[in-house]
This record gives structure tokens, sequence and C-alpha cells, in this order.
């Protein structure tokens, strides 16, 4: 494909998935397929002369479509909304077309230097600290990372780094290993289940703890914890605290979790994945307050913020950047510059070496929406959820099982798991509506959650509709 044909065939793809977005309500939120369906469908080696453009385009509706779960769909109710724009989606055409591998400022400036500025943006949009935003001669600041996942790791690792050097200053024949045997770090029974994969990965013991009643992570219980693991002999040096629990939205209390972590010198994290990007609102910040106190935060604007997968921002809020960033320093030469020291090097900041231009996207959104439109967006989002919770609270057989503070809203049938389990059958065989569900201290409910940007009040009164459809057919 040379230039020519590419700005051709470019503006057919564009066509196709303006037309895909444009109409895609007239698609079932969720494919009807088996596991496996592509086998009969594609060939079963790659073609040895290249196809024509022509029939990979014919391939997409019958092969691609067919097993896409559209997921931009208004009725698409599930887990938690993964964003996309058209300004996003340009972003990433121009990081696509430079293409370049921004591990360090001079293997591409831009790309490290519009990634600073970006966290800067988002991070004065939040109101963090200034300790987490970069400044000349500071030492905190942000990255973006792939997934919510890969950051918690990167903290938790970071943080073991961390505590093993104390340790080493202290008693400088000391094994590693030795040290890492004495590790215990905590996160909540509610927490996504990456915190716990984290743990497995970084090799040391993960306390889960229990929440209070609302699926909040409280101080009593955390300091409950770290008394009894110290009598053990164990080294508490990690926790990861979460805003915007994935089964309930519940928010851990930062507040009293934190000044315990700093008492303690536990390294406490906060994944915010979701509701993170809430707190660019002004009546949704003060959810953040306590903030103040982690030494690491993240969320995702591939959530909430309009910006397509991938872009998980993590800001650090430390005084000594090659302190944090020492878990990930290999310096060989040939990735060495003369200009180190100024800008990030964001390859200390992460696991992987190679970033895309990322940031492009993030500059794209926040510059083509602008502040207000990305909090209107959030704040009518939260609209419907409370409509839809009205409409739940107005039947006498359901009952809302959380407090609903973001575009989630957690409810059930009055009755057993197996009622609500049999529910759930019938709204996904039925296929016009898609949710989730979830479960909390054994009792099994419903998620619906506001995802699309597509979604309106008119989606919020058939999902309605669908579902007290499939509730008279239980005859309850
Ligand atoms: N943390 C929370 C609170 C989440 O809700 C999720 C996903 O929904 C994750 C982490 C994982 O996100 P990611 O896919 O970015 O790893």
């Amino acid at each position: 494909m040379d230039a020519e044909e590419f700005r051709k065939r470019g503006r057919e793809m564009i066509d196709y998935v303006a037309d895909y977005l444009s109409n895609i309500e007239s698609r079932r939120p969720m494919p009807d397929v088996e596991p496996g369906y592509m086998k009969t469908l594609i060939r079963e080696d790659a073609p040895v002369e290249p196809d024509q453009w022509e029939d990979v385009m014919k391939d997409i509706e019958p092969i691609i479509m067919k097993g896409v779960t559209h997921w931009h769909n208004p009725n698409f109710h599930a887990y938690f909304p993964t964003a996309n724009s058209y300004p996003a989606i340009l972003g990433d055409i121009l990081s696509d077309g430079i293409a370049c591998i921004g591990f360090s400022w001079a293997a591409s400036p831009a790309c490290t230097e519009l990634e600073v500025h970006m966290m800067n943006w988002l991070g004065k949009m939040l109101n963090l600290p200034k300790e987490f935003l970069f400044s000349p001669g500071g030492h905190g600041g942000g990255v973006i990372q792939s997934t919510a996942s890969e950051v918690t790791l990167t903290c938790l690792l970071s943080a073991r780094t961390k505590i093993i050097n104390q340790f080493k200053k202290n008693n400088p024949s000391i094994e590693e290993g030795e040290v890492i045997s004495k590790l215990i770090c905590y996160t909540s029974s509610e927490a996504h289940c990456s915190v716990e994969k984290a743990g497995l990965i970084g090799a040391v013991k993960m306390r889960i703890l229990e929440p209070d009643e609302k699926g909040s992570l409280r101080g009593v219980t955390l300091e409950k914890a770290i008394k009894e693991d110290k009598a053990k002999g164990l080294v508490p040096f990690f926790i990861c605290a979460t805003l915007g629990t994935t089964g309930c939205c519940a928010f851990d209390n930062i507040k009293e979790l934190g000044p315990i972590c700093e008492k303690e010198d536990i390294w406490m994290h906060i994944d915010a994945a979701y509701a993170g990007s809430s707190f660019i609102c002004p009546e949704y910040r003060p959810l953040l307050d306590g903030v103040e106190h982690a030494m690491s935060f993240n969320f995702n604007p591939h959530k909430w913020l309009q910006v397509t997968f991938d872009c998980s921002t993590l800001y650090f809020r430390v005084k000594d950047s090659r302190l944090l960033a020492g878990a990930f320093v290999v310096d060989p030469l040939y990735l060495k510059h003369d200009t180190e020291g100024e800008m990030p090097d964001y390859r200390h900041w992460h696991i992987p070496l190679g970033r895309r231009f990322r940031s492009l996207k993030l500059w794209f959104v926040l510059r083509l929406f602008g502040q207000k439109k990305l909090q209107a967006q959030i704040i009518q989002d939260i609209k419907l959820a409370k409509e839809f919770e009205k409409l739940v609270l107005e039947d006498k057989r359901f009952e809302i099982s959380f407090d609903v503070i973001m575009a989630l809203v957690c409810f059930r049938l009055k009755g057993t798991n197996e009622i609500n389990e049999k529910l759930l059958k019938l709204i996904s065989e039925d296929g016009r509506i898609h949710i989730v569900p979830s479960n909390f201290k054994e009792k099994y409910y419903l998620r619906f959650a506001v995802c699309a940007t597509s979604t309106t009040s008119e989606h919020v009164q058939f999902a309605w509709k669908v579902i007290t459809e499939m509730t008279d057919k239980l005859k309850v």
C-alpha cells in the first residue's frame, strides 16, 4: 500500500468506523456466537500472496463483527465503561503514523514532553496536591501506562524495592529473599482482582481485609491487621486502597487509612480506575480527599474520560524519584543519552521499554472537548444512573444494594440469590441489553452501569422495561 492508496483506504475506513458507531444501536450488544465460532470462517494459514483490500473489508462483517461485543451500544450496561471518542481515535491515528518508541527523552522528545504536560493538565483538573505534579526541581509526576493492573504491579514492586533498600541500609549483609519473606501488604476483599495478582507476581504475602457493610475499607480494620502481623514478625509495606470498587463502586476510607500508613511507613497506592475521572467535577472532588497521604494514585481516562483504550494514568508523590524508580532502572549504554535528568526517561517508570505516543490522544481529547464538556458527560451519566435507581425503588419487588454514588446501580430482586441468577439468565438470553452480576458478602446482585456516551434517558427506560418484562416471566 503506497501513500496514495493509504489516503483512499483511510477515508474508506474512517467512513466504515463512523457508520459503525452511528448505527451501533441496531446491533445486539452481545454477539450470538459460541466459543470457536471463527474457526470455520477464517483460513488456516496466512496468505502467501497478498489479498486485495476489498477482500479484507468484505470479511469484516461476517468474521469480525459477528463476534464483536459492542461496548459502545447504548444498551450495553456491563462492567464499567470503556471510553471512546472521535478526537481520541484521530489522536491515535497520528500516534500510529509517527510510530515512535518513546522510552527516553532522546528517543522522541515530543513523546516525553507532551506526556509530562498532559499529566500536569490532568493532575490540575483533578486538583491533585502539587507534590504529584512535575515541577522543575520536584520529583513527583505522572506517567501513562496501559492498564490499572500494570500500574498496581508497578507500585507494589516500587514499594518492595524501597523497603528492601531500607533493610539493606541497616543491615548490608541481609539477603533480599529474607526481607521478601517477611513482607506483607493489604487490600480489601472488594479490590479488583489485579491487586491480588500484583501480590502473586511480586511474591509477597497479601492479606485481604474485610470492608464495612458499605464496601469501604476502614482504618480500624487496617490498624488491627498491622498490629497482628507485626506481632508475628511480619513487615507491612504496601496497601492498595480503592476509590470506586469494581463490584459495587464503594470508596475505601483513605482519610482514615492514610495517616495510619504514614505512621507505619506503608506505601498507600490508590486505585481509582473508574471513579477517578469524576474527580474533575468539583462536586465529586471531595471523594478524593485524603489523596495527600498516598504515595501513588491511578485512574483510567480510558474508562470515563473519552480517551480510547489504552490510557491509564499513574501519579507519584515522591521526594526522590530515583528511589522510586529504583525498581525499574537498568541502564545499558545503548539507551543512555547526553541530556539525562532534566526530563523523565519514562522507561524507568514502568515495566516495558517500548511505549506508544499515548499522550497525543489525551491532548486531542482535552483540547477538543475542554474541561466543561468532559465534566458534563460524567454528570449526565450519573444523572441517568439516578434515574435508573428511581425506577428500581418504585418497584416493590426490587431493592437497591448500595448507595448510587457514580454511574453504577447495584440492585436485586428481594429474595434469594437463585431468583436473581434466574433473572439475569433471562435478560442475557433475551439479548436486548447487557448487564453483569456481582456479589458482596455472599449476596448476589445485578449491576447496571451507564457505559456508552450515547446512552440517554430513553435507553434507561428501555433497560428497565426489559428487566421488568423478564421479571414478570419469573412470576415473583
Ligand atoms: N481497578 C478497578 C477498580 C477496576 O474497576 C478495574 C477494571 O474495571 C481495574 C482495576 C482493572 O483495570 P485495567 O483493565 O485498566 O487493568
